[in-house]
């Protein structure tokens, strides 16, 4: 038993130090020079008054420093608080207020937006970094003419090389301590501080290294974010527990993407459907590609069945869905490793999986009471990843968590006769067209299943006559064509009458939030 993060590092450390644990394009670090680096932030952090219980937080990208600045706050007891890089003035104001952070990570490029907000929060240092930091040639397809635009605050690199060697500071971490505030995502409203505690992160790091069997022979393809449950969860705590190699690649590119797993034999990543989609659409981008992947992980946002058909028949890769939230630390259901997720023969949706360890799931109706299998109700699940609560929000907590580590969802759901879930979708998101219910998830999964369809949405928009009425928004395939009108015949021929879309609009991207969720919010505005 860990009982913090920063243990289970140096277990890692005392294990293989010279294990490769950073590739970032031809750059690799190894766990020894990790450890060397993190524990001189930990120092510095300490000499600027940093302590067990604070806050610092990382406003960056998928690169190396986030690994490296993350394990430093661990070892000096504080917390991280992971800032969207897509945030601007608003946003970080408001989590760097709301979190109370004293010390801000961010990226050189980001240095404006920062020091523009940072005078009015309680940030005492601000250390900068740049993705350009570790430069090789490869970097440029990806970073393209990204420069060092802004500079100021203290530079990272300098900061670690003044504190190398001195001792880190040796505070006592408890399990029931708080190791991270991540804000969630942000699809249905304001993001809400989610408080992870030491045990949360170990369970969810555990969890997914023994559920997925992961070995010493794995590498990371790490194209979640950083700064969401995801990809910390999937990508750098699976790194840093299994001491794996972590291949980051700054963002997302596919092709950039395909070649680094194809070059660096990667074999396990886990990322939005919306990343496989591009892999899917991009002719570009070849089986022979991802031939080395033993595992594509989903989650985060409804896996449309034709998709995962798709990408196997393409790639023969099958696409292993998940499900999770901030608030569970991610993964609460997962498909195991060499099972197929069944399909539910009345909606025809496919199943988000069976409950990883110690994670109790259930179906309730409004009264919290459990529905029997195969009843549709609000979605609750109770286990060690769950969060202490929201930070800062007691009634949102307490609206949310009838007790300590067990949290209703929002998501509506169902649980079938041998235990498999389905999640139907967001409660929020049910449209209500002249007092039918439609549940936008099962008319996209219906709109991906039309040849020419790339991407899909479904919302409510108003109507004087129903209330309500269903809205489609598409992006078509590559070199592939079709009309509003046809698309939503194809819908007619395959669905009740009040349930398909009235409105067919054809777009060229849908729009998506930084985690890759495609955001049905955006799309009710237009
Ligand atoms: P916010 O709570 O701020 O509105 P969010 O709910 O998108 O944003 P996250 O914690 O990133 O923030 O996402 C969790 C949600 O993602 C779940 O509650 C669920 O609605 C959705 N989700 C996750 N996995 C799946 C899945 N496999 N199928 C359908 N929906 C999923
Ligand atoms: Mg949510």
């Amino acid at each position: 038993e860990y009982a913090n993060l920063a243990e289970v590092f140096a277990a890692t450390v005392a294990r293989d130090p010279d294990a490769t644990i950073v590739r970032y394009f031809d750059f690799d670090m190894s766990v020894a020079q990790l450890d060397a680096a993190s524990d001189a932030v930990a120092a510095g952090l300490t000499d600027h008054g940093i302590v067990k219980g604070d806050r610092v937080a990382l406003y960056l990208q998928n690169i190396p420093q986030f690994l490296i600045a993350m394990i430093g706050v661990f070892k000096v007891g504080a917390a991280i608080v992971t800032i969207n890089p897509m945030n601007r003035q608003r946003e970080l104001a408001y989590q760097l207020k709301d979190s109370g952070a004293k010390a801000l990570v961010c990226l050189q490029s980001l240095y404006d937006v920062a020091a523009e907000v940072v005078p009015d929060t309680d940030v005492a240092l601000v250390l900068t970094t740049s993705e350009l930091r570790y430069q090789t040639r490869n970097d440029q397809r990806v970073l393209g003419k990204s420069v060092d635009v802004a500079t100021g605050g203290s530079d990272l690199e300098e900061f670690i090389e003044r504190y190398r060697g001195v001792a880190p500071p040796a505070p006592q971490i408890d399990p029931e301590d708080l190791a991270g505030l991540c804000y969630t995502s942000g699809t249905t409203g304001e993001p809400k501080g989610a408080m992870l505690l030491h045990r949360n992160l170990i369970f969810a790091a555990q969890n997914k290294v023994m559920w997925n069997q992961i070995t010493p022979t794995d590498a990371v393809y790490a194209v979640a974010p950083f700064f969401h449950l995801t990809g910390l969860i999937n990508h750098l705590f699976v790194g840093m527990y299994a001491g794996i190699p972590i291949a980051m690649t700054f963002r997302f590119d596919p092709i950039v993407g395909a070649e680094e797993v194809r070059d660096k034999r990667l074999t396990l990543t886990t990322g939005p459907i919306t990343i496989f989609i591009a892999w899917l659409n991009n002719s570009s981008v070849k089986r022979e590609h991802l031939a080395s992947m033993r595992q594509i992980a989903s989650g985060g946002a409804p896996v449309p069945p034709q998709i995962v058909a798709d990408f196997e028949e393409k790639f023969g890769k099958y696409i292993q869905i998940g499900y999770g939230m901030t608030e569970s630390s991610a993964g609460t259901h997962t498909v195991p490793i060499g099972m197929r997720a069944p399909i539910d023969p009345a909606s025809n949706a496919i199943s988000v999986g069976l409950p990883v360890f110690n994670t109790m799931a259930r179906v309730i109706d409004d009264q919290g009471v459990p529905l029997p299998p195969g009843v549709v109700g609000q979605l609750q699940v109770e286990g060690p990843g769950v969060i202490a609560g929201y930070w800062q929000l007691p009634e949102a907590t307490a609206e949310a968590m009838p007790r300590p580590r067990c949290i209703n969802t929002g998501d509506i759901g169902m649980m079938d006769e041998d235990g498999w879930f389905y999640i139907v979708d967001r409660m929020k998101d049910m449209i209500s067209a002249s007092g039918f219910k439609v549940w936008p998830r099962e008319v996209e999964d219906v709109l991906y299943s039309h040849p020419a369809v790339r991407e899909a949405a479904v919302v409510g928009v108003p109507d004087d006559y129903r209330g309500e009425t269903v809205k489609a928004v598409v992006s078509l395939a590559e070199g592939k064509t079709a009309t509003a009108a046809e698309i939503q015949e194809f819908c007619k021929a395959q669905m009740a009458v009040y349930k398909y879309p009235r409105f067919v609009e054809i777009v060229d991207e849908l729009p998506k939030n930084a985690s890759g969720k495609i955001l049905r919010r955006e799309l009710r505005l237009t």
